[in-house]
């Protein structure tokens, strides 16, 4: 078969972090004979250097026009003078809403062999863990009114307005129950509904629908519990699903509860198959060009690209597979090394990982 991937390398270690990845893919493409085509387009602020914006619709188009995209990560401070609406990160709220991705899945995962790194103690993580953090991606408080008004007497007042309709409210509810009753059966809505009218309606509407799954039991949680149990008793959760400000906040606990935040994928859906993967890491830029960065979350991303886009699980479960021997075979990058462990720069990482496919 042949897919069309946009890959979006972005800047920082962005690139160098999407070539592994693609080194990956290829591997799988030759073993289980599939065409990978790329067509690369620049967001963020390698966009704004080459064009003056961060996200031109030529890359918007070519997103549109494939099957998936593979982003790696955008900004940094280089950009940091660039005003507001053409700031680099603003090219990945762009892409979300143009490409109509409403959910964000963030798995939690610890590889067994890594679970030295997690600083929760053993007693609390024994058995591994495994939570999909479910984050509504394109509403919420980053997508309503930002404003900033100067009084005459020179004072400011600036304000951000949290909103959420029960459609929004219904149609990611339904991709976390619908994902949990392949999973444990659990999930956990997170929401602050004790103090704002727009969780009053998340929590109403998330109950309603837990009706239609049977199979599938719901919790409530305020954020601020939802905060500390992560750290206290993170096996209560199996799904979290929750809105865009906290799911962003949740999701980063939650990957130094895993103890690297370069050993973590996500993906965005949309309605259908289409999907964009990215790792949760950022851009970096302190190891740019070091052959430092840790490639796994990308190559994870990939996987999990073959996975929900592509219907691919044999391949996605050999990209997998491949990380967790990686890992076995006693390599690490140095972000999750321990004392005396040998370190794997970038390029060797993403060439074992390839090879053990
Ligand atoms: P953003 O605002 O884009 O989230 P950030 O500065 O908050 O960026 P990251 O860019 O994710 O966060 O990086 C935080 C730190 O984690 C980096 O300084 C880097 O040292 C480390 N880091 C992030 N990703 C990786 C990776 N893939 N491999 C190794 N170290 C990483
Ligand atoms: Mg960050």
């Amino acid at each position: 078969m042949k897919y069309n991937i946009a890959v979006v390398p972005g800047d920082g270690i962005g690139p160098e972090v999407v070539g592994e990845a693609i080194k990956v893919l290829n591997a799988i493409g030759q073993k289980y004979n599939h065409q990978f085509n790329y067509t690369t387009v620049l967001a963020g602020g390698a966009a704004i250097d080459e064009y003056g914006e961060c996200l031109p619709e030529a890359t918007v188009e070519a997103c549109k026009n494939s099957d998936a995209v593979l982003l790696g990560a955008v900004g940094g401070p280089k950009w940091d003078h660039v005003p507001g609406p053409q700031r680099p990160e603003r090219a990945l709220l762009g892409l979300r809403k143009a490409l109509g991705l409403y959910a964000n899945l963030r798995p939690a995962m610890i590889f067994q062999e890594l679970a030295d790194a997690s600083p929760l103690k053993p007693s609390i993580l024994d058995g591994g863990l495994d939570i999909l953090i479910v984050r509504e991606l394109t509403g919420g408080i980053y997508f309503g009114e930002h404003v900033t008004e100067s009084g005459e007497d020179g004072s400011v007042t600036a304000y951000d307005v949290e909103k959420y309709s029960d459609y929004e409210i219904q149609r990611i509810a339904r991709t976390a129950f619908e994902m949990a009753s392949k999973r444990n059966g659990r999930v956990t809505s997170v929401d602050k509904a004790n103090v704002l009218d727009s969780s009053r309606l998340w929590r109403k509407i998330v109950s309603e629908m837990s009706s239609d799954y049977g199979d599938v039991e719901l919790d409530n949680m305020y954020v601020d519990n939802a905060a500390m149990q992560l750290i206290r008793d993170p096996k209560h959760f199996d799904v979290i699903v929750t809105g865009n400000m906290f799911g962003d906040i949740l999701s980063d606990e939650a990957s130094q509860i895993t103890g690297s935040i370069g050993m973590l994928p996500s993906a965005s859906l949309a309605d259908g198959n289409f999907g964009m993967y990215e790792p949760v890491h950022g851009s970096a830029p302190d190891i740019a060009g070091t052959d430092k960065a840790n490639p796994i979350a990308t190559i994870l991303s990939a996987a999990m690209m073959l996975r929900y886009t592509f219907n691919l699980s044999e391949e996605a479960d050999a990209v997998e597979g491949a990380v967790r021997r990686f890992l076995a075979d006693g390599f690490r990058t140095a972000d999750i090394a321990g004392t005396g462990d040998a370190i794997s720069g970038t390029v060797e990482t993403g060439d074992r990982i390839a090879g053990y496919i």
